[in-house]
């Protein structure tokens, strides 16, 4: 290698004050800059250069730079270090100051100093020789002995450190390939040492010399080394020695406190390995768990993955591997508890108990996942609470309302940041046993997007073939899930995809009637609510006449949550009473617990309307019980928010009632309409879909071909209705979408309303669907139609022909208060939604009227 071919820094330059580090060559050093000289080196050499020569400084160690820009120049330390500035950031807090990354080259020192301000530039004679870097090995012979026995160090240091981190082993490989000459400045910077040792290192410009100086350093570093490992491996041994070595530990070496906290994360993890051998998990999910602790015990702590193999290794221990509750199947008993929880629901219990009997005879949960289907709050999943109390097995309610990404339902694959399992494994830890009974809430609410479909991984969770072997991705080894009991509740069956649909077996759970919602809210809800406001049956009586109130004044519902939460609010307001009266009273006259049956008789018999925010006679204590009358009621509730009074709405023509089937049970609905001058021209409004918008194209024709035989005309006295007018159909409840072809009937009898000037009677509804030759056809939800229709107070309903089946499934009693009228064709729903029917009478009327 030709001599020439050496590279030579410049002869002056610029020069760079430091005072804590030093920095030697063939290593790298961040160092902050803020004194007014280094300041302007940074400025008008480092940030104006263009140049590669112009990023050479000279960098001077142990003299600090003067904070005043008048100062004096120090002393300058004779040997300094040329550096190519690698990088340099600017910041303003909390002082303007640059910080700067500096890469040693080689020794220079100062010949003369050129000049001082406004940074100091120095004439230098380059010291080491720059081609050694980059050149490759010299030969052996001149370096000797001692170079050779510098290198063995160097081998033994390195490698008693762990391997497997990549910036050792990178270090173990640069060690043969660097020149030997370099390897004591590196060496020095990167082991522990002293800014006074670097110093020394750094004059020692002699390469024997600086040898000879480093070798006792690392030979301390060796022995330290030792030292530590040797304390850790009789810590490893035994467990009960910690406490004793760690005082001599803290006298042994420096740095205490990191490794510390270093060996007892190693305990930890030795405790995980422990309980990973003890833990009952499948022989694959152990296998992979030996491997991640094997890399966990050779990672840094510092590593972010550490931290995740770590939480990974901790929920593998958690899980339910093979832990279970025993099943105590007992029908009777089941029957029993099922009965004594919910009030009706005949159907539904009749099933779940066929359900649970095969399960007992049977012995293995193979077969349909059951899904009870119908409005909010008719007890779904509370009767999915009461299986698992039958059984004896833990609950877990997993809402599936709104998710949709399928890695909610299978987990995120370990190499995102920040993943988890999903909620089926979750669930799982949670209960802490591998045999509960999910609850898969609002299946009919899970959506699809960008991220997968949520419904297709919960097929694999609900399918018997494959749920033995589930996969959830954040695991990666396949659990079990063919123990766990699986319940879905949906609002409609409408929007479950159908394979998941498939997969189920359906149990429709209509709403509730006046009556049932009574005696839910007497037998379950009240018991309930004075429980929890921690009020007696001695402290507040609610009558069946209040309740009766708050069902049909203060709730529209096919449920009976509003209902509960009426009753909390009542309880609320009574609490407040009780525990004033509790404050105020004076003496103990408190009615006794015995006496309370007298009180409430008393009470009772003559029920003065007493009201509850009276607070006027606060002094005295409220006698017990505090009965909520009607009067109370408004009181407590406000004024009712549903009146009965359907008839004033139907004072005009042109008003017909009809029920709607949605989600949250059947409602009724009213249909309005009304023409003026214009081009005949149909303008529909309330957010209809295009089913319902048809059904009104529908209606309009029928009537319009009809229009003679039912005398009907429009304004201008035409049979054709729409010649010159305009007609404009609207559905209430206008910010709620409507479809479905149900509402044809109403459509017809609201226009025939209309044209005939004649009003519909005030108490009747109907549902059905039509067809352009006046057909009326089935249509769903009578159930649900029929009960909203009673609930409101309306005394006749029009349904298809065709659903009198349906019939059978409504309560009798409510069946009594009510009059169905069977309907083929639209003659006869017209005929009995008008008083005195339609046909004849209005073609009398009517041209009566002409006449
Ligand atoms: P869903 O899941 O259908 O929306 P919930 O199961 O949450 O409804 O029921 C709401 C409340 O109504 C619960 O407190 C439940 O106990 C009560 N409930 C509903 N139906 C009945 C019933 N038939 N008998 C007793 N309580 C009932």
């Amino acid at each position: 290698m030709a001599a020439g071919s050496a590279i030579q820094i410049p002869t002056r330059l610029p020069l760079l004050l430091t005072h804590e580090s030093v920095l030697l060559p063939g290593s790298t050093m961040r160092t902050s800059v803020d004194s007014p000289r280094n300041m302007q080196l940074v400025r008008s050499r480092l940030l104006k250069g263009t140049s590669l020569r112009s990023t050479i400084i000279g960098v001077i160690p142990n003299t600090s730079d003067p904070t005043s820009d008048c100062d004096d120049l120090p002393n300058l330390h004779r040997i300094g270090t040329a550096a190519l500035a690698v990088q340099v950031v600017g910041s303003n807090w909390p002082k303007p100051h640059y910080t700067l990354l500096v890469t040693g080259l080689c020794r220079f020192q100062i010949l003369q100093l050129l000049k001082e301000k406004p940074y100091p530039v120095a004439e230098v004679q380059q010291l080491d020789r720059l081609e050694q870097f980059t050149n490759g090995h010299k030969s052996e012979e001149e370096l000797g002995e001692l170079s050779e026995q510098f290198y063995k160090y160097a081998v033994q240091l390195v490698e008693m450190l762990d391997m497997s981190v990549p910036a050792v082993a990178k270090l173990r490989r640069l060690l043969d390939n660097l020149p030997r000459e370099a390897l004591p400045d590196i060496l020095t910077s990167i082991i522990r040492t002293t800014n006074q040792e670097k110093l020394q290192i750094l004059d020692a410009v002699r390469l024997e010399e600086r040898f000879k100086m480093t070798i006792p350093l690392l030979v301390r570093q060796i022995e330290g080394l030792k030292l530590l490992q040797k304390t850790r491996k009789s810590k490893q041994d035994d467990d009960k020695r910690v406490v004793a070595i760690r005082p001599n530990r803290r006298i042994s070496h420096g740095s205490i406190t990191e490794d510390e906290e270093e060996e007892e994360d190693h305990d930890d993890v030795v405790m995980l390995e422990k309980k990973i051998r003890t833990s009952s998990m499948s022989e694959q999910a152990l296998k992979v768990c030996l491997k991640e602790i094997k890399r966990l015990k050779k990672m840094p702590q510092s590593m972010p993955e550490y931290a995740l193999t770590r939480n990974y290794l901790e929920l593998m221990v958690e899980l339910p591997w093979n832990k279970s509750t025993k099943d105590r199947l007992e029908i009777r008993a089941a029957r029993i508890v099922l009965d004594n929880d919910h009030y009706a629901m005949e159907k539904l219990k009749k099933r779940v108990l066929e359900y649970l009997a095969v399960r007992q005879l049977k012995n293995n949960l193979k077969g349909p996942i059951l899904c009870f289907v119908g409005p909010p709050g008719v007890g779904k999943t509370s009767v999915g609470r009461s299986i698992a109390k039958t059984l004896g097995r833990e609950f877990h309610r997993i809402a599936l309302g709104g998710v949709c990404d399928q890695s909610d339902i299978r987990g995120h694959r370990r190499t995102y940041v920040g993943s988890m399992p999903g909620r089926i494994i979750n669930g799982l830890k949670t209960v802490g046993v591998n045999n509960p009974v999910f609850l898969l809430d609002e299946v009919d609410k899970l959506a699809k997007s960008l991220q997968g479909d949520p419904a297709a991984a919960l097929l694999e969770v609900l399918d018997p073939e494959q749920n033995h072997s589930f996969t959830d991705h954040y695991l990666n080894v396949a659990f079990d899930l063919s123990q766990v009991l699986f319940i879905a509740t949906a609002n409609t069956t409408a929007t479950i995809p159908p394979a998941l649909l498939d997969r189920m077996e359906v149990i429709q759970v209509p709403g509730y009637t006046q009556e049932e919602k009574i005696e839910i809210a007497h037998r379950h809800l009240i018991p309930k609510q004075l429980e929890q406001h921690g009020l007696t049956p001695q402290q507040i009586q609610i009558p069946q006449v209040t309740t009766l109130g708050i069902i049909t004044r203060y709730t529209r519902e096919a449920g009976v949550r509003a209902l509960d939460r009426k009753l909390g609010a009542i309880c609320r307001a009574v609490a407040v009473k009780v525990a004033e009266g509790q404050h105020k009273e004076a003496k103990p006259d408190r009615a006794e617990v015995g006496e309370g049956e007298d009180c409430k008789e008393h009470i009772t018999e003559d029920a003065k309307p007493e009201s509850i925010s009276d607070t006027a006679d606060l002094a005295l204590p409220p006698e017990m019980p505090i009965l909520i009358d009607l009067h109370a009621l408004k009181d407590i509730l406000g004024p009712p928010m549903y009146d009965m009074e359907v008839s004033e709405r139907l004072s005009q023509p042109g008003v017909a009632i009809g029920l709607a089937w949605t989600p949250l049970g059947g409602e009724i609905m009213f249909v309005e309409a009304s023409r003026m001058d214009g081009e005949g021209q149909l303008t529909l409004t309330g957010q209809l879909g295009d089913v319902m918008k048809e059904s009104a194209h529908l209606a309009i024709s029928w009537l319009r071909s009809n229009a003679k035989r039912f005398q009907l005309t429009n304004a201008s006295g035409s049979f054709d209705l729409l010649d010159n007018t305009d007609i404009h159909l609207h559905f209430p409840a206008g910010a709620v979408t409507k479809d479905g072809p149900s509402a044809g009937v109403t459509i017809v009898t609201c226009l025939a309303s209309l044209f005939s000037g004649r009003l519909v009677c005030s108490d009747v509804a109907m549902t059905g669907e039509i067809t352009l030759r006046g057909l009326v056809l089935p249509v769903g939800g009578i159930k649900d139609k029929v009960l909203a229709a009673h609930r409101a107070g309306l005394k006749r309903i029009i349904i298809p022909q065709r659903n009198e089946k349906d019939l059978e499934e409504i309560a009798a009693h409510v069946r009594q208060d009510l009059t169905f009228v069977l309907a083929g064709c639209l003659d006869e729903v017209l005929n009995a939604a008008f008083d005195g029917g339609f046909a004849v009478k209005a073609r009398l009327e009517h041209l009566n009227s002409k006449l």
